[in-house]
């Protein structure tokens, strides 16, 4: 299974660590042929190099669009070393064997990243480079790939430990990574072009994704996950620094994404509950901690073992609730110290520091599989403001109603469907999440109004003077009448249903105040 490396190819864009490399692979005898640039680098660093024109009498053409597309090269990669065909082949035509192929490519990427114009964009797509390491990695038999500067090591590691050869284990390796390069290679290609079209959708769209960490498992114990970043960089559970703690779950990244999301939406200082990807406790207030109890207040049942997000610098008053809860996770832009040194307390809760807070606003796409398919779509970033509401009753909101009315519908946004938010004095009072139908949402919300209410020794129920969102129009009045029956005295909701005037006519016969989004938050 070892393969000897005789002569090695080298082209490479990013120099790193290749003078270090070009002395181990000559210590080793190896013969070095090169390109242009990277021989240059290599001859001024006192090592004995074959320029790739030389090899192949042919010189490098039209600003280095071609240098190494030649079957002097393709031929010395690709032969197998065990087929007499192929032997012969090589010495009519005297081809030499080439055992290594150290490439890295063009950087088309960070070019497009930089914000380069259209023909320098396309100037950066290697052609060469893909056909060369797509030729190695086939031949992996006889053959090592190297695209990452990182697996130099590795490489010369087994040079040594194999009087300079490479085991096939590890060729295969290289081999697909090599094959994962220049697949995400022409994604970016692929995606930037479609991009320039003025394409959303593209007729063929290509993946690239970077592992971040194979996870211990899926969503439940016998399923196998992983956790990949999609470059994006948004702010968020894939981006932020985990400063203590357990290892990420499924559901924890999940979870997280959840809360941090739904937190980033509130102008004002906030915290967010989640437990099972839905909010079970949201507040805003201008002081943390009083926004931090009534979040707690709304559900302190269902935040054992939840996740708490904060969209301000965590403060050592919160944390210092915060730990004496079961929790799996708090994220938060960034912790005082002194507030990191009372979370490290609980060395097993996860704490993530993002930085930074997602911008809700932004366009984006969200992608859900489905048998044989993916579904695509843009970002809800649907974000309304005071002047997006329209009244239809005939009695309108207070101004402390309004207030409630766009927090409460904020919520549901981030709450499965069907979704019910009664919500009161900047906090949410009552969740009724992924019910079929709206009325059961409606009741169970109204249910943990009353039963945190009781708990927290109240005499009346929360949701007594709480105004309610709804994600979708009521189809009928009676999810109306079940919160009206609570005790909530305005309603947010998209409206547009055949029955909306059954609606508002029921709302003005209880007195309630009721607006109209004209926007619907779905969530599934
Ligand atoms: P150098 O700096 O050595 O002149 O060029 C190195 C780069 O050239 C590498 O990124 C490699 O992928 C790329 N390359 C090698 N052969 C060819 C070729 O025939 N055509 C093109 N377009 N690029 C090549």
């Amino acid at each position: 299974d070892l393969a000897r490396i005789q002569r090695a190819l080298i082209s490479v864009s990013d120099k790193e660590g290749l003078v270090e490399l070009g002395k181990a692979l000559a210590a080793h005898g190896v013969e070095i042929l090169s390109t242009g640039g990277s021989a240059k680098s290599l001859r001024d660093a006192g090592l004995k190099v074959v320029e790739v024109s030389d090899h192949t009498g042919f010189p490098e053409i039209m600003d280095g669009r071609v240098k190494t597309l030649q079957p002097s090269i393709h031929g010395g990669i690709l032969a197998r070393r065990t087929d007499a065909g192929h032997q012969k082949a090589m010495s009519d035509h005297k081809i030499a064997g080439i055992d290594l192929v150290v490439v890295n490519l063009y950087p088309f990427e960070a070019t497009v990243a930089r914000g380069a114009d259209f023909p320098t964009c396309v100037e950066n797509i290697d052609i060469g480079g893909p056909a060369l390491i797509r030729a190695s990695a086939k031949n992996h038999d006889f053959v090592t790939v190297v695209v990452d500067p990182k697996d130099y090591a590795p490489v010369l590691q087994e040079l040594e430990a194999n009087k300079g050869a490479t085991t096939l284990k590890l060729r295969r390796t290289l081999a697909a990574k090599a094959y994962a390069r220049t697949a995400s290679y022409d994604s970016a290609i692929a995606n930037w072009f479609a991009g320039q079209e003025g394409e959303t959708f593209p007729e063929r769209l290509t993946l690239s994704a970077e592992r971040v960490q194979t996870l211990r498992y899926g969503e439940n114990p016998h399923q196998k996950a992983a956790f990949y970043s999609d470059g994006s960089k948004r702010p968020g559970v894939a981006t932020a620094r985990m400063v203590q703690g357990k290892e990420l779950s499924y559901n924890n990244i999940g979870d997280t994404e959840s809360a941090y999301e739904c937190v980033a939406e509130f102008a004002e200082s906030a915290i967010v509950v989640v437990k099972h990807a839905n909010p079970c406790g949201v507040a805003v207030d201008a002081d943390q901690f009083t926004a931090y109890q009534k979040a707690y207040a709304c559900d302190p049942v269902s935040i054992f073992g939840g996740i708490v997000a904060v969209n301000r610098t965590l403060e050592a008053k919160v944390a210092a609730e915060l730990v004496k809860l079961f929790l799996e996770v708090v994220i938060a832009p960034d912790a005082t110290p002194e507030a990191l040194a009372i979370l490290a307390t609980k060395k097993n809760v996860r704490v993530l520091l993002a930085g930074a807070l997602p911008d809700p606003t932004t366009a984006g796409m969200t992608l859900k599989s489905v048998a044989g398919g993916y579904l695509f779509q843009t970002r809800d970033n649907g974000h309304l403001t005071k002047a997006d509401l329209k009244v239809v009753t005939k009695r309108s909101p207070t101004a402390k109603e309004l207030d409630d009315l766009l927090f409460a519908f904020t919520v549901c946004k981030h709450v499965k469907s069907n979704a019910i938010v009664y919500a009161k004095d900047g906090a949410t009072v009552g969740v009724g999440a992924g019910q079929m139908n709206r009325r059961d949402s409606s009741r169970i919300a109204a249910i943990r109004a009353a039963e945190s209410g009781e708990a927290a020794g109240l005499k009346v129920s929360p949701a007594v003077g709480s105004v309610v969102a709804s994600d979708a129009f009521f189809p009928f009045a009676d999810g109306l009448l079940a919160a009206a029956e609570a005790g909530a005295t305005a309603i947010i909701q998209p409206g547009g249903s055949m029955r909306d005037k059954e609606v508002i006519d029921a709302a003005d016969e209880k007195g309630l105040a009721m607006v109209f989004t004209g926007m619907r938050h779905f969530r599934h």
